[in-house]
């Protein structure tokens, strides 16, 4: 993995800050930091009023694995952006009972089927589950008995993440139909995506370096991203220069819409 904001990197970046470039974030652990309790996530307030300016400039967008709702509170005052949520599956107007009832069977089933794990929290997002072990006291015993529960249920994709398996309706959309798709509707030429979790690496495994500049938080050899950033920290960095590029082109560097 290249990091982007070495000599090689920052050239790509600068390759892809053009106005009809789609900017796509993940929002845990790439926007915000990773905390203990994912309900206090927030962005840092420097993050806050760069991704505010840089979404005036770039048609820009956050694909999260939480619900959508619960992604618009927290990005409040950010009202160019646009909000996916459940892995790239909930975009704005989706009413998708058939993956709603599914997912609805799968909570029961897990209530039923699941022993007693002291601190598992089944997080129920309409459209997928998110089971959180971190804190169980033996959160990879926890992960074991879940993963094979989860195995017998139907119409399932399970996918790992920092101390979650999420449960996601198996053909629903994921994140990397979704960057592609906001491609198209907003007629961007190219896109760069950052990201941290292996939900991510629906993105980075499309493999298109010419049109698709893909970046992981924090290096790890077995992802299929191109760049990657050293720590979560790096995202101001990357905002700013993104930010500063836009001003240097495009006499005013309208973003296309
Ligand atoms: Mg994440």
């Amino acid at each position: 993995m290249i990091p982007l904001l070495g000599s090689a990197g920052r050239a790509a970046l600068a390759r892809f800050a053009r106005p009809d470039t789609l900017l796509a974030f993940d929002y845990d652990g790439t926007l915000a930091p990773i905390v203990a309790d994912p309900q206090r996530a927030r962005l840092r307030p420097r993050t806050h009023t760069l991704l505010a300016r840089v979404s005036e400039r770039y048609p820009t967008i956050v694909i999260t694995g939480r619900s959508r709702l619960d992604l618009l509170r927290r990005l409040s005052g950010l009202s160019a952006l646009e909000v996916i949520g459940n892995h790239g599956l909930e975009t704005a107007g989706a009413n998708r009972l058939e993956y709603v009832r599914r997912v609805k069977s799968w909570h029961t089933a897990l209530a039923r089927e699941l022993p007693t794990i002291p601190g598992l929290v089944i997080e129920d997002k309409r459209y997928s589950l998110a089971l959180h072990y971190r804190h169980c006291p033996d959160p990879a015993a926890a992960r074991t008995v879940i993963r094979a529960v989860a195995q017998t249920l139907n119409g399932v994709r399970r996918v790992g993440g920092k101390s979650v398996l999420n449960l996601i309706p198996a053909e629903a959309p994921n994140k990397g139909h979704a960057v592609l798709a906001a491609c198209a509707r907003r007629a961007c030429a190219r896109a760069l995506y950052i990201g941290d979790d292996e939900t991510d690496e629906d993105v980075f495994i499309l493999k298109r370096p010419a049109t698709l500049l893909t970046v992981r938080v924090e290096h790890d050899p077995e992802s299929s991203a191109d760049y990657c950033l050293r720590s979560q920290e790096e995202m101001d960095p990357v905002l700013a220069f993104l930010l500063e590029r836009s001003s240097r082109t495009v006499g005013g560097g309208q973003a296309c819409e």
